[in-house]
């Protein structure tokens, strides 16, 4: 009999989705070059639909999620890689379309990998994770048009792309501004080095005015919705805010006023198709430069029996920080 191994699999029936932890065995994988013994994954807010409903994301059922993973190659036939290679995988839709790392085995495609960076464990790799990965992604777009004095505002700062831009931008030296709606989370962010704890309420009215006063240097945004509207309108003359995610909704109810204005740059950030050198550099970067206290500081750990729950809990906006998952 072959060997077999656990995933989470999701099954669809009449009744909707259900997601439970399953026996397969290799040849239950979908085709690809390199075989990977996956050691650990995680939860961003797409694994949460994803392990639901599916939220449009997934195609065919039954699905194995899992947006990111990190491990060991077990079987390649790519020259790029071999047994015993330590890789990465974020995005290009793995765990959506195709089967995810929420599983000890995963087959991929060897373009979707990147090496495991210099300087990190599996396990911080995915701390780090899809979320934290859009955030040095975010962060080096704020760069690229120039971060103006005054404090960074990240917003959706509990979360976990919210949670590693904070650290992240603390570190670099800037003055971090950080908007949650969990004000019993204001210690746990200034811990990653939030100067200021800016309350949801305050940016939740819709824009009634298009330029408020001059007051951020740059933005990382999860939220959009109304939320980044009105930020929009508060930015210093030439900042620049990178648009990550869409926590508090995808409709941007703003004017063009604060481009017209005041110079203010709206930067679009996708993680999911970067190509392979922007990953190794970003990777390079948070390994360099992302405090691995800080970044333990934001770990919930979990086990693939936890996944249900906490794919549900992360769509609620009740996750703090980075949910790393020891998938064996
Ligand atoms: P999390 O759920 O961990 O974080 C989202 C945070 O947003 C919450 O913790 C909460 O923070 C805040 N939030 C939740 N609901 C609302 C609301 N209704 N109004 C205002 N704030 C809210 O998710 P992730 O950090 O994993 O992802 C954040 C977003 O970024 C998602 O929309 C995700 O799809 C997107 N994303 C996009 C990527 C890309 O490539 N562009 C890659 C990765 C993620 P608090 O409690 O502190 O207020």
């Amino acid at each position: 009999m072959s060997e077999t191994f656990k995933a989470l699999v999701v099954d669809k029936d009449d009744n909707g989705t259900q997601a439970t932890v399953k026996d397969l065995t290799l040849a239950d994988l979908p085709e690809g070059e390199v075989t990977v013994a996956v050691e650990y994954s995680c939860v961003n807010y797409k694994d949460g639909l994803c392990i639901g409903p599916g939220g449009g994301l997934v195609r065919n059922y039954p699905h194995v999620p899992g947006i990111d993973f990190a491990g060991t190659v077990e079987a390649s036939s790519d020259d790029r890689y071999k047994p015993g290679d330590k890789v990465v995988l974020t995005g290009w839709r793995v765990g959506e379309a195709h089967w995810g790392g929420y599983s000890q085995k995963a087959r991929v495609k060897a373009d979707w990998l990147v090496p495991l960076p210099d300087g990190l464990t599996t396990r911080q790799a995915m701390a780090v994770g899809t979320a934290g990965f859009t955030s040095m992604l975010a962060v080096q777009a704020l760069e690229d048009h120039g971060i103006k004095s005054g404090p960074v505002l990240v917003t959706g700062a509990a979360g976990g792309v919210g949670s590693v831009a904070v650290a992240l931008l603390a570190a670099m030296g800037h003055e971090v501004a950080a908007v949650t709606g969990r004000p019993e989370q204001a210690d746990y962010l200034t811990g990653l080095g939030a100067t200021q704890i800016v309350a949801r309420e305050d940016l939740a009215e819709t824009v009634k005015r298009p330029l408020e006063g001059e007051t951020w240097g740059g933005c990382v945004d999860a939220v959009g919705g109304a939320m980044l509207a009105r930020v929009l309108g508060q930015m210093q003359y030439g900042a620049s805010v990178s648009a990550v995610g869409l926590a508090g909704g995808a409709g941007l109810p703003a004017t063009v006023i604060p481009f017209l204005l005041r110079g203010v740059n709206l930067l679009g950030i996708d993680s999911v198709m970067q190509p392979y050198d922007n990953r190794v550099r970003a990777w390079a970067r948070l390994a360099e430069l992302l405090p691995m206290d800080k970044l333990e500081a934001m770990v919930v750990p979990a086990t693939l029996g936890d996944l249900p729950k906490l794919g549900a809990d992360i769509l609620k906006g009740q996750v703090r920080g980075r949910v790393v998952v020891d998938v064996n």
